[in-house]
């Protein structure tokens, strides 16, 4: 499995995915950048997120709010106080672990909730060996706060503390009130968002699974308070099939509900879409029942009033709020571990990534047998046709089989060859990279045949 993972990270590498970041500097650890084919992918994943939750909906609005914000706002969403992780070291190869993933890991038991010194007791009366070098010997756990602090303007005190968001959700909750008001929102109604957050992680690491900074497209749906348990199953489903439709086979998802002792002290309910990773069942998607938890604290700090008029009742009331909330680097991760595939092809393997055709960075690429003057031509006025309604690639080098292997590794839905026959019966080949099966068409079909198969 851990080879299985190295040959993700190596392809991403090879075809223009992702990249280490600051690589001609020897790499800054654990991060990533995204190359030219993982742009689109990453494009593609985004825009699949807001077609569903945004452009089809009639009860959901999208906000783009900033990164940095007032620092009281995370003093009343709790961050300051309590967005910690607990870390514990092993006395003997000095490794660093957080507490929580730890015991997780050795014995497979979920202690999301559970304080620092719980945490330390748990693996001391376990005996927990240190997984680099077996040691049993650990320090006391004790807290970090994940936030990334910086210092805005040119003094450097604590008036001018302001801190990268963990969170894009915040956001939403301090511009409620705005939307509701600008927009005439009616319950139940939601806020979606897509942008980056920052997290001072202990352990990042799984290629781009867990980083200090990453993406996330975030939804807060507001609800009647009484509602909320309708509205959170309804998410909860939401998303098992969002990642179907995303092409991910079902066998390799699971929604893993949180026990009452994993639940924070402001939900109700949670539920983790998992994912099968190389490397484990890994977090894709929490769904949370925060009440109103946020509102109602922001309330309290800002001493505004976040209240929605309820005419049926008529009056005032604090909504409750279902969070779901997916990262777009672990979909990305997901949806490539999942479409990743060697297969044997007369006595050769061909790697072929099987991407939705939606995802797909290049939908499809053009490519004439050889470089000649009239296939060129041809293959050129088909490409720039195609290249109006596509992203589609046109390649002219090495042999043919090369060509369709690489598109092959990039999950390109469809070549089009363009050879000498064409010249004569105005034909060209189109080859399905997951049949590979190819047909021959009319030039003139081919964008109705296209438009057919991609199904975009
Ligand atoms: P974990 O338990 O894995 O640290 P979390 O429960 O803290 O995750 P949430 O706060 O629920 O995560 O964030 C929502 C989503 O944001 C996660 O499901 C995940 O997809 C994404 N996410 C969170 N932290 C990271 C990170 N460090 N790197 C990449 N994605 C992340």
């Amino acid at each position: 499995t851990e080879k299985n993972m190295n040959k993700i990270v190596s392809l991403c590498k090879k075809r223009g995915f992702i990249f280490q970041s600051s690589a001609i500097y020897g790499g800054l650890a654990n991060t990533w950048d995204y190359g030219p084919l993982g742009t689109e992918l990453k494009r593609n994943v985004k825009n699949f997120w807001w077609k569903k939750v945004v452009h089809e909906r009639d009860d959901v609005v999208g906000l783009d709010s900033a990164i940095l914000m007032h620092p009281k706002v995370w003093e009343a969403s709790g961050h300051v106080a309590g967005f910690n992780d607990a870390l514990i070291d092993c006395k003997q190869c000095k490794s660093r672990f957080r507490a929580d993933h730890l015991i997780e890991d050795a014995l497979d038991m979920h202690v999301e909730g559970k304080k620092v010194d719980e945490l330390t007791k748990i693996i001391h009366e376990n005996n927990i060996k240190c997984p680099v070098c077996g040691s049993v010997a650990w320090t006391e756990a004790r807290v970090f706060n994940l936030m990334f602090k910086t210092y805005q303007g040119v003094t450097e005190d604590s008036s001018s503390v302001v801190y990268l968001r963990p969170e894009t959700a915040q956001g939403i909750f301090v511009n409620f009130k705005n939307v509701l008001d600008s927009c005439r929102m009616k319950l139940p109604f939601g806020i979606a968002q897509i942008g980056k957050s920052f997290r001072n992680e202990i352990t990042p690491g799984n290629f781009i699974f867990r980083t200090r900074e990453f993406e996330q497209m975030e939804l807060e749906f507001f609800v009647k308070p009484g509602d909320d348990q309708e509205w959170f199953e309804y998410w909860r489903k939401f998303t098992m099939e969002f990642f179907t439709l995303l092409g991910v086979r079902k066998e390799n998802l699971r929604l893993r509900d949180h026990s009452p002792e994993e639940l924070s002290h402001y939900s109700k309910a949670t539920t983790d879409l998992e994912y099968k990773f190389p490397f484990g069942w890994g977090e894709l998607w929490g769904v949370a029942n925060r009440t109103d938890y946020d509102l109602t604290r922001h309330m309290e700090y800002s001493g505004k009033s976040l209240t929605y008029f309820d005419p049926v009742e008529n009056k005032q009331i604090v909504p409750y709020v279902i969070e779901p909330s997916v990262g777009v680097d672990r979909t990305i991760l997901a949806v490539l571990c999942d479409a990743y595939d060697e297969e044997e092809v007369e006595g050769e393997t061909r790697v072929v990534l099987h991407l939705k055709p939606s995802l797909a960075p290049i939908k499809c690429a053009v490519l004439p047998l050889l470089r000649k003057e009239p296939l060129e031509e041809l293959a050129l006025k088909i490409y720039h046709d195609l290249k109006k309604h596509y992203n589609v690639e046109y390649d002219n080098t090495g042999s043919i089989g090369k060509r369709y292997r690489r598109q092959d590794e990039i999950g390109t839905p469809f070549a089009i060859t363009i050879d000498f026959d064409s010249l004569e019966d105005n034909k060209v080949t189109i080859r399905d990279r997951d049949t590979m099966q190819q047909d021959r068409v009319e030039i003139e079909k081919v964008k109705d045949y296209l438009k057919e198969k991609l199904n975009l």
